[in-house]
């Protein structure tokens, strides 16, 4: 007889493998799905705070290839302003990163496919048949973690419309020297930054925006701008990237008590600064635990997914947007108003550690911001 899965989850990044994990150490019978050879490649600038970690309840071991303790910002390749972490940031690579998450899920239990493209759902009695690229499975819940260009979140019938357009391009060079610093200066481009991020002998250099302007190109003069004045040669031919499903507004996130988005398949990427592995990780355990919590026969489990989400993140991130609107409409003003003011950036570097929450600092951000723009523009 063909076996019943408890939970299938769709994709193989950090928000599929945290579900998994969750469901896999809770004893239920998980079947991860991944279209892509494993360990398979994702274009992405790797940065990331230890709390992804300690999350799932992982030592950082494998993946980890940096750890970077400065912080400089620069707005058009001037104005320099530093800050030492207190705590340092990781940098990872995703390959290896996502490879040992999936690893780990399949070491707790779960049943792991790669090569294994998810393409229907269809109604079948009391469960789910998934129809794969590799036969059809049967399932009761399914947990849609397929990332920003997924298509299985639409073919279960969600809402697919984009408000918002993210996108983020990466490419890794060789290092030129041993850098201890993550560089970003937001001033090379309207909505959207650069970045810099040490990766031990390599680093990576990239752009990401919020807003899509239809030049695109550009994006690409400008990260050979940004790499020239770091000193480092720029091949447009290693550039990788794609669009971001960065929130953009609560949305629904469960659907006929069966189907749960998480990761960017459900929009969760930062607003402010397109961060997206933290929020996967978070929406996957949650989406873990509420499929545990509804196949325990909690008739109110994903209704308390979508209320933990808005609450834990939509709420965050309708903030980060607020922050990110008013500063990209006075960029210059509010990067001197901003950055200048020594209380703001230390706790801004809080903020990418995780440990401080927009909501702790929006008044002080906004409120410095305002003030500081009103007598520059008076
Ligand atoms: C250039 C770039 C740089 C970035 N830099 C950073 C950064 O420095 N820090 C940070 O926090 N975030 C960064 N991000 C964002 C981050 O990479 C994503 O938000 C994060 O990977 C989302 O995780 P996820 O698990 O939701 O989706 P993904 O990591 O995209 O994983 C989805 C998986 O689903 C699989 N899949 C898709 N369709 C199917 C299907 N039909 N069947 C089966 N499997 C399927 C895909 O192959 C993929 O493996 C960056 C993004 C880009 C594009």
């Amino acid at each position: 007889m063909r076996t019943l899965f408890d939970c299938a989850v769709v994709g193989g990044g950090p928000a599929g493998a945290a579900a998994a994990l969750t469901l896999a150490r809770r004893g239920r019978r998980v079947l991860l799905l991944e279209k892509e050879p494993l360990p398979r490649v994702k274009p992405c600038g790797g940065g990331m705070p230890p709390s992804v970690f300690s999350l799932l309840g992982l030592a950082p071991i494998d993946g980890v290839v940096d750890r970077v303790h400065r912080l400089t910002f620069l707005y058009d390749g001037a104005s320099p302003v530093s800050h030492e972490l207190t705590e340092p940031l990781l940098m990872v690579d995703r390959a290896r990163f996502d490879h040992f998450l999936v690893g780990t899920a399949g070491s707790a239990g779960a049943e792991v496919r790669d090569r294994t493209a998810v393409h229907s759902f269809s109604a079948t009695g009391d469960h789910w048949a998934i129809g794969t690229s590799a036969g059809v499975f049967a399932v009761r819940r399914i947990v849609i973690a397929d990332g920003g260009q997924g298509r299985c979140a639409a073919i279960a019938g969600f809402p697919s419309k984009r408000r918002t357009e993210g996108l983020a391009i990466a490419c890794e060079l060789p290092a030129d020297r041993r850098r201890d610093e993550l560089t970003v200066d937001l001033g090379l481009l309207p909505c959207g930054y650069l970045w810099l991020f040490p990766k031990g002998d390599r680093v990576s250099l990239g752009v990401g925006i919020t807003k899509r302007d239809g030049n695109h190109l550009q994006l690409f003069d400008k990260m050979a701008v940004f790499a020239g004045r770091q000193g480092l040669p720029f091949d447009r031919s290693l550039c990788r990237g794609h669009r971001v499903a960065i929130w953009d507004g609560d949305r629904p996130l469960t659907r006929l008590d069966s189907f749960l988005l998480a990761g960017e398949a459900a929009f969760l990427a930062d607003p402010l600064s397109a961060e997206g592995i933290r929020p996967a990780v978070r929406s996957g355990i949650a989406a873990g635990e509420a499929v545990d919590a509804s196949l325990g026969g909690d008739a109110t489990a994903f209704s308390r997914y979508e209320e933990r989400m808005r609450r834990e993140l939509g709420r965050e991130f309708a903030i980060a947007a607020r922050i990110a609107k008013f500063f990209f409409l006075f960029p210059a003003l509010s990067y001197r108003a901003a950055f200048f003011h020594p209380r703001t950036t230390a706790i801004m570097n809080e903020v990418f550690l995780g440990r401080v929450a927009y909501s702790d600092l929006a008044g002080k951000v906004l409120s410095t911001l305002a003030r500081a723009v009103t007598r520059m523009t008076s």
